[in-house]
């Protein structure tokens, strides 16, 4: 599914140049279950927002699906996005003035459905996370956790091949953690690949395979049998 060779980006000030990733190549599976870890400032993000099409590497090449995304421009880019990726930030990103089930249907309103149809579908997933419930709530009266059902269930909306997440459980306490991560879990089950960046090992251990990246550089790569699954 994921394909990189040789992945550089940097960073320019001025004529300052911060690299990032120093050459990255790797290869993920159609429904590998990844975690990224390292040191902060080492570049998971940076390598995540260049995986969910959201940034271009400054180098190297990046096969996604079979197509070459390295060199495409903005508009390819986004086309890609939202038909291959589903990306879920660690601050859930919801925007506050939509309840929950429009913020889920927002990534539709570009496929053109009308809005019946978004909103069915939209409550369809809401029901796939475990929120059917909260449809009609605001941002600002959801949990972390349910908001980030909320993030996942938007994420999830346009049947993307791959789910990216960038500290997905970063603002949320342990019993939610495990919450969230079971769900990820389950979303794995359905045949998903699922990538997500983590601090902790213990979220690191529901996952099937540990990338761990220096400096801007993979330190290593180990599968491993997921223990902290349910
Ligand atoms: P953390 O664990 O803290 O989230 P990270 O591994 O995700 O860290 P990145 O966010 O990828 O690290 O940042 C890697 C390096 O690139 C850092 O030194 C950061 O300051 C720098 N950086 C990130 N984004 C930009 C940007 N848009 N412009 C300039 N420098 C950036
Ligand atoms: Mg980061």
């Amino acid at each position: 599914v994921i394909r990189l060779e040789d992945i550089r980006k940097s960073y320019f000030m001025g004529k300052q140049e911060l690299p990032v990733l120093k050459g990255i190549s790797l290869l993920i599976n159609k429904n590998e279950y990844v975690a990224l870890m390292g040191p902060s400032g080492s570049g998971k993000s940076t390598l995540m927002n260049i995986l969910g099409c959201l940034d271009t590497p400054t180098g190297g090449t990046y096969v996604l699906n079979g197509k070459n995304v390295s060199n495409m421009v903005d508009d390819q880019l986004a086309d890609v996005r939202n038909v291959e990726i589903g990306f879920v930030f660690q601050q859930f990103n919801l925007l506050p003035r939509l309840t929950a089930w429009e913020n889920v249907a927002l990534p539709l309103i570009y496929s053109g459905a009308a809005r019946k149809e978004r909103e069915e579908r939209a409550r369809a997933m809401l029901q796939k996370v475990g929120l059917a419930e909260r449809a009609h709530h605001k941002p600002n009266e959801l949990s972390g956790g349910q908001s980030q059902r909320v993030a996942i269930a938007r994420a999830l909306i346009n049947n993307p091949s791959i789910l990216l997440a960038d500290e997905p459980t970063g603002n949320l306490d342990t019993k939610t953690s495990v919450e969230i991560m079971e769900l990820f879990g389950s979303i794995h089950a359905q045949g998903n690949t699922v990538v997500l960046v983590t601090h902790e090992e213990d979220i690191a251990n529901y996952t099937q395979r540990v990338i761990r990246v220096r400096d801007g550089v993979v330190e290593s790569d180990i599968r491993q049998q997921a223990t902290a699954h349910k």
